[in-house]
């Protein structure tokens, strides 16, 4: 693109958000991403993208079966709004939950089991519950993409859905502050909310979703919750999956008054080029404090500015962010 092109199209961008100068862009390998002065920012072209973290998945979801699975980008309901009915997959895939197509798997929190997958109160209890204190740290359980990340009226509170490379995605409920933006990049283990009691819930814990293609399903089919660990490298996903307790479509559209917008318009696909798998054990974060400099930062870890600026992908210019979390490792 010719460069003068580019920065009419910059300022055009800057035109439309009112009160906010872009300051900085990034290249990430999802695109340009935008700082503002204000500290938010967001990517560039965000409208192009379809959603579709990992073709030979989504390939089969639309090719190899009757139906056609759709996967929408939606940063405005908690669902995709696709409307898929799982229960009618007719083939199965093999799907990488740890290495592969995924990062490893991250905990969310320590806290314990409350309460499972099942039917409660005559309703299906769509997640798994784990204990925590408001406040408490959430982190992100696989490396991924943050689809939605705000107040949920339909029960959740303060909601993260995150969507990752294998076509799953996670959700994170009753929060009681974001760390984290719509279309931001995470890494498996990163803080991604401070946990709390907002919404349906009485008592602070962690409620912890996992989706395919909107459907929820038993986390215990994937995760020990008791080793914190995998039970296996990989899961056959089928119909019987989301059969569970009820038909997907008795509980995952129910009780939310959100309207659903999206479209079907795929728009123009962009490359996401894979990103490099981080082992969650190794990468460590810190939460940004008022006073501190990237220097004093990369002093008190034992690091370096240009190495801070790498991990993180900002530049050195780059104004820090109270309460956001920068890798430090
Ligand atoms: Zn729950």
């Amino acid at each position: 693109m010719p460069a003068k092109l580019l920065l009419f199209l910059v300022f055009v961008n800057v035109a439309l958000v009112k009160g906010q100068t872009c300051i900085d862009t990034i290249e990430t390998s999802i695109g340009k991403i935008l700082v503002f002065s204000n500290q938010t920012w967001r990517l560039y072209d965000e409208n192009k993208f379809d959603g579709v973290m990992n073709k030979r998945v989504h390939q089969f979801m639309t090719e190899k079966q009757q139906f056609k699975f759709n996967l929408n980008w939606n940063n405005n309901s908690y669902l995709s709004g696709a409307r898929n009915d799982l229960g009618q997959m007719k083939d199965s895939v093999w799907v990488h939950l740890n290495g592969g197509e995924s990062s490893e798997y991250f905990p969310p929190v320590s806290g314990i089991v409350t309460s499972t997958y099942k039917f409660r109160n005559g309703r299906q209890h769509t997640g798994m519950d784990l204990d925590l204190e408001t406040g408490d740290t959430v982190y992100a359980a696989w490396s991924g993409k943050v689809r939605y990340a705000k107040y949920n009226e339909g029960g959740y509170g303060n909601l993260v859905v995150l969507r990752h490379p294998n076509s799953f995605e996670t959700y994170y409920g009753h929060l009681s502050k974001f760390l984290v933006y719509p279309n931001q990049e995470v890494v498996a283990g990163e803080p991604i909310a401070l946990g709390g009691n907002t919404g349906h819930s009485f008592g602070s814990h962690l409620h912890f979703e996992v989706r395919f293609y909107d459907a929820t399903m038993n986390p215990e089919e994937i995760i020990n919750f008791q080793t914190k660990k995998l039970k296996n490298d990989s899961v056959l996903v089928h119909s019987g999956l989301f059969r569970a307790g009820a038909k997907p479509s008795d509980h995952y559209y129910s009780g939310n008054k959100e309207v659903d917008n999206s479209t079907e318009d795929k728009g123009e696909v962009i490359k996401i080029n894979p990103k490099p798998v981080v082992r969650a054990s190794q990468a460590k974060y810190y939460q940004v404090r008022s006073g501190d400099t990237l220097s004093s930062i990369a002093r008190k870890h034992g690091t370096t500015i240009s190495q801070l600026c790498q991990l993180n992908k900002i530049k050195t210019s780059t104004t820090l962010q109270i309460g956001k979390s920068l890798r430090v490792k």
